[in-house]
């Protein structure tokens, strides 16, 4: 196979070691004489695998021991519902930021359970600034702050943690491990796995104890934090397969340093193709620089025709899905953990050489 890259959002590329040690113990998992697929999630093997995978997750994101880490189904989304269930905890009021096209789903379905205020609102730029942190508007009757650190669809990301009292709760689906974070500072802190965590299929939740187990009555049990915190996550059957790979992952990052040694690439690696888009009169990016994702990179051509022509011969150049999301358009690289610095040099290159021969 020719060397190629993968810059798709979500699901996205894995580690090529860690897909290549999957291969490698597909069909035989330990001493199962079973793959992982096809072994009780309630067996000593898939225990064992379970406890080392959330070991490992502690030791890299520093959890402190009065948080619980749950390793859920339904995605991300299923969290915009589960956080008002879980969160409101007798209020009625919720505060969420509004800064992009994830958060607004988020806020729509909060609007289910309560009312939601607006603590900061983005859309009027289009989602490309954040306001300052000082001139946020944060109801204090709110139960909890709500916002979304990385902005997958535009590239949009915090370079701070909003400084609350209340619990703060977090969709860092795309930006979960690409840096150092403080997790104390905290309630909630949840991602859906297949941006940088592992295969589709598994949502991991960070919760801190003292906000599990006072839910909205009537709302199903799987919906209920405690279902799963008091059932080391297998009240039913977990999403075994990716929770495994997600372990791997895991041993993957602590190999190469952790998330210091991470973060340092992921700066690099954005750095150098934010360079390539700012040094050119061909490619742009609207989003305030501060504020640009380290993770997703969308950048529009000047001339909007050569789109189909770039996308075209971006694919035959080992450079995959690059195609931006409907609503900005042009292009989107998304450069998670997986994406080594070789893969961004290969962009960078390869978007000289277009615009040289198109530009
Ligand atoms: C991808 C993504 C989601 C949606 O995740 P699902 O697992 O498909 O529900 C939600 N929020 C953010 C920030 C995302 O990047």
């Amino acid at each position: 196979m020719t060397q190629v890259y993968n810059f798709s959002a979500g699901p996205s590329m894995l580690p090529s070691l860690v897909l290549k040690q999957i291969q490698q113990e597909l069909l035989e998992y330990g001493n199962s004489k079973a793959s992982v697929m096809e072994i009780s999630h309630r067996g000593a093997d898939f225990l064992e695998l379970a406890h080392k995978s959330e070991r490992d997750l502690r030791d890299l994101l520093s959890i402190p021991d009065n948080y619980k880490v749950l390793f859920l189904q339904g995605g991300a989304s299923a969290q915009f519902s589960m956080v008002p269930i879980n969160l409101l905890r007798g209020k009625s009021k919720a505060s969420y930021a509004n800064t992009g096209q994830w958060s607004v789903k988020a806020i729509a379905e909060a609007k289910r359970y309560c009312e939601v205020s607006l603590c900061t609102d983005s859309s009027a730029n289009n989602f490309t600034d954040i306001q300052d942190f000082d001139d946020w508007n944060i109801d204090p009757d709110a139960a909890y702050l709500h916002y979304t650190p990385n902005e997958t669809i535009v590239g949009l990301e915090f370079d701070y943690i909003p400084d609350v009292e209340m619990p703060l709760v977090a969709d860092m689906s795309s930006t979960i491990l690409s840096r150092e974070i403080d997790v104390s500072k905290y309630g909630v802190i949840y991602a859906g796995a297949q941006k940088n965590i592992g295969p589709s299929g598994l949502t991991i939740i960070i919760v801190r104890e003292d906000l599990i187990g006072e839910v909205i009555s009537g709302q199903p049990k799987l919906f209920d934090y405690s279902t799963y915190s008091n059932n080391e996550s297998m009240f039913n059957t977990p999403a075994t397969f990716p929770w495994y790979a997600a372990g791997r992952v895991f041993e993957w990052l602590k190999d190469l340093g952790g998330l210091s040694a991470i973060q340092k690439i992921n700066h690099t690696k954005a750095q150098t193709l934010y360079q390539a888009i700012d040094n050119s009169n061909f490619y742009s990016n609207p989003v305030s620089i501060k504020y640009r994702s380290w993770m997703n990179v969308p950048f529009l051509l000047a001339d909007d025709s050569l789109n189909n022509l770039f996308l075209e011969r971006s694919k035959e150049a080992g450079l995959l899905a690059l195609k931006g999301h409907k609503s900005v358009g042009g292009m989107r690289a998304s450069i998670y953990n997986a994406m080594p610095q070789e893969g961004v040099d290969a962009l960078v290159n390869f978007m000289h050489d277009f615009e040289r021969d198109f530009g």
